[in-house]
């Protein structure tokens, strides 16, 4: 099966300095993928990069095995099914976790003609759906600013998978949250999963290691090695770069 992003020997340079120098990553359909390194790797610049945010200077982003994101605007990479969480909270805490969704859904600016047009059942299922999926649908017409962090984290992600993306960017999605919110945020990773290909930022190893899926080290702008968190633990050259140095 053809992996649903690829990318080749992907390269940002900004004014003299490389942040990456010349990536290789493939994510495959369905795949949780997490994203490790010690700070200044390349890790976010290469989501940038992905979505659009940041253009690469060469190289080559493939995604759905034809279509090259290099050249493309980000609202263009959002539009093909790239979704990114970031970190920088996007809600409305004024409106209801149904009412973000509403907004998310409909993708327009005037939030007056959002609110008061009229939404057809399947809509109206699409968002049930989705505050089912992210743990919200007892408190969906509660104000979005009265939810605890972890659940403002769900909702940004609601917001993203609301999209039906088939590719979600996130980074590091559990800062700041308690232990329960951090296992149901994982459970929530997993459950993505299955429609959605997910590639995870991650400083948390604990976390990275309730998964058993493939890790992908980097470090100075380049991916080290990938394997499963048991073989990556094992590789001198990450104990040295990374492991080792935050103990
Ligand atoms: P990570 O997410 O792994 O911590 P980043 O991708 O944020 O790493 O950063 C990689 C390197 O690129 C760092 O040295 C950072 O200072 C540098 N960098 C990131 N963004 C810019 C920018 N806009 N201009 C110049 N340097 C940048």
């Amino acid at each position: 099966m053809k992996p649903i992003l690829s990318c080749r020997n992907v390269i940002v340079d900004f004014s003299g300095f490389k942040a990456l120098q010349g990536v290789d990553l493939d994510v495959q359909n369905g795949e949780v993928l997490f994203l490790i390194g010690p700070n200044g790797a390349g890790k976010t610049t290469l989501l940038d990069v992905i979505c659009g945010k940041t253009k690469s200077t060469a190289g080559e982003i493939i995604f759905d095995d034809k279509i090259s994101l290099t050249k493309l605007p980000e609202q263009k990479i959002v539009h093909e099914g790239i979704a990114r969480k970031f970190q920088a909270p996007s809600i409305f805490i004024h409106l209801t976790s149904f009412e973000n969704l509403e907004i998310a859904m409909k993708q327009q600016k005037n939030l007056v003609s959002i609110l008061f047009a009229k939404m057809t059942n399947r809509q109206r299922d699409k968002i049930e759906a989705v505050l089912k999926k992210i743990g919200l649908y007892d408190v969906r017409d509660e104000k979005a600013g009265s939810l605890s962090h972890g659940q403002k984290q769900w909702l940004e992600i609601g917001m993203q998978l609301i999209q039906e993306p088939k590719l979600l960017l996130l980074d590091e999605p559990i800062a700041g949250m308690s232990g329960e919110e951090r296992t149901k945020t994982g459970e929530l990773i997993q459950e993505i999963s299955r429609d959605c290909s997910v590639l995870v930022v991650e400083h948390d190893m604990d976390f990275v290691r309730t998964f058993s899926t493939l890790v992908i080290v980097m470090h100075e702008g380049k991916v080290l090695c990938e394997g499963t968190m048991a073989e990556i633990q094992e590789n001198e050259e990450v104990k040295n770069v990374y492991l080792g140095r935050s103990g």
